[in-house]
């Protein structure tokens, strides 16, 4: 039996970090690399990608506003032209509330982990209820969820939220095919989040099965996991494109909230992605005090790239521990059924990650020449061909 206390690893960066000059990652992001001038190769990555999409440019714009009339014309006749992902955050609601602006016609899909909080569902009840949207929910049957939740937090790996990810992407696909749609919107925005390192973030179908597999206890029966061949029929058969229309869009995430707020009487939820209480626990609990990742330093990141905030006050910021919603900690032990003294061992045990267990990133590294067309005809975004396929950690 060991000690209830956690050994918090939440990363500070002080005099003696070596950081990159135009953002505040340091040396202990994965596969980070410094230029002559300092500049980190995330940095790098960025203004690539700016210059690759034009971001916020007149061409940009042009751009996008030509693949706007394309997904009017593919969707003609059809009830819907577009499908959108709400979560009830900032960039999902935005996105789709522009979509209605753009004359676009779509339905909105929302997965439900189960572990919404209530201003969630509330957001997306009033952005969607206003705009008369219909919404294509799947909700996972809630002990199924735990399970697979329970099954990541005890095979000491960070992505504990990952299968929220594919199976929000699964059950957008099949919205999407189930109404004939070619084209799925992400309110994705490389500018306002950055870009994360692979080696906290890596999740495939393979890896949430076979994990499962490993320490779940119950059946998958309703959870919308993605394998390899459903993934295949997505891009290569059913070829639903994927579009980041705030890849090339001007972009504000302040002034977007300052307008759902006042429009839509949409309310904050308080800090980056925590409008889930299991997305809260990841970024708030989980990933700083087991594994000493503070992942604000992407969107502080973001932030000094942008001229929103200097490097010393997003230091300042990443240096603080991050906020804890008073109840979440006992909400999380009691839905996974853990004891304390449980809880105490796993945050203090091993951390493991993907490269621990089997998953399609072999495959996908194989077929990096394929990725790259599939990338540049949008049906995988470009950020999937970047990390998913390259061989370092990235
Ligand atoms: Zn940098």
């Amino acid at each position: 039996m060991g000690k209830l206390e956690i050994v918090n690893r939440k990363p500070v960066i002080d005099s003696h970090s070596k950081i990159c000059t135009t953002c505040i990652y340091d040396e202990n992001v994965p596969a980070i690399k410094f230029d002559d001038d300092g500049v980190c190769n995330y940095c790098k990555m960025i203004e690539d990608l700016k210059t690759q999409y034009k971001t916020a440019t007149p061409e940009g714009e042009k751009d996008f506003f030509e693949i706007v009339e394309q997904i009017k014309k593919h969707g003609n006749g059809k009830k819907y032209d577009c499908v959108v992902g709400v979560s009830g955050g900032t960039d999902s609601s935005y996105m789709i509330i522009k979509a209605v602006e753009w004359g676009l016609r779509p339905l909105a899909v929302h997965y439900d982990n189960t572990w919404n909080t209530a201003i969630a569902t509330e957001n997306i009840r009033k952005i969607l209820g206003k705009l008369n949207i219909d919404l294509y929910t799947h909700v996972v049957d809630n002990k199924e969820a735990d399970d697979i939740f329970k099954s990541f937090f005890l095979a000491n790996v960070p992505e504990i939220d990952g299968p929220t990810d594919i199976a929000l992407a699964e059950t957008l696909y099949r919205a999407a095919s189930k109404f004939g749609v070619k084209y799925i919107l992400e309110g994705h925005s490389f500018i306002a989040e950055g870009v994360s390192p692979l080696s906290s973030a890596y999740v495939d179908g393979a890896y949430i099965k076979n994990i499962h597999k490993m320490f779940g206890k119950i059946k998958m029966k309703t959870f919308p996991n993605m394998n390899f061949a459903s993934f295949m029929k997505w891009i290569l058969v059913k070829r639903i494109k994927k579009i980041r229309p705030l890849w090339y869009i001007p972009y504000s995430k302040k002034d977007a909230q300052a307008f759902l707020e006042k429009e839509y009487d949409w309310k904050y939820y308080g800090g980056h992605h925590l409008e889930n209480r299991m997305t809260a626990f990841n970024h708030s609990v989980y990933f700083p005090q087991k594994f000493g990742i503070d992942q604000r330093n992407n969107s502080l990141s973001a932030s000094v790239r942008a001229g929103l905030l200097s490097q010393k006050e997003a230091i300042n910021e990443y240096n603080s521990n991050p906020l804890v919603e008073d109840d979440l900690i006992g909400y999380f032990k009691k839905r996974l059924n853990l004891t304390d003294q449980k809880y105490a061992d796993i945050m203090n045990g091993d951390r493991k990650t993907y490269r621990d267990y089997p998953t399609y990133k072999k495959r996908f590294e194989k077929l990096r020449p394929l990725f790259f067309i599939l990338a540049k005809a949008n049906l995988v975004p470009m950020s999937f061909y970047i990390k998913y396929t390259s061989k370092s950690e990235m």
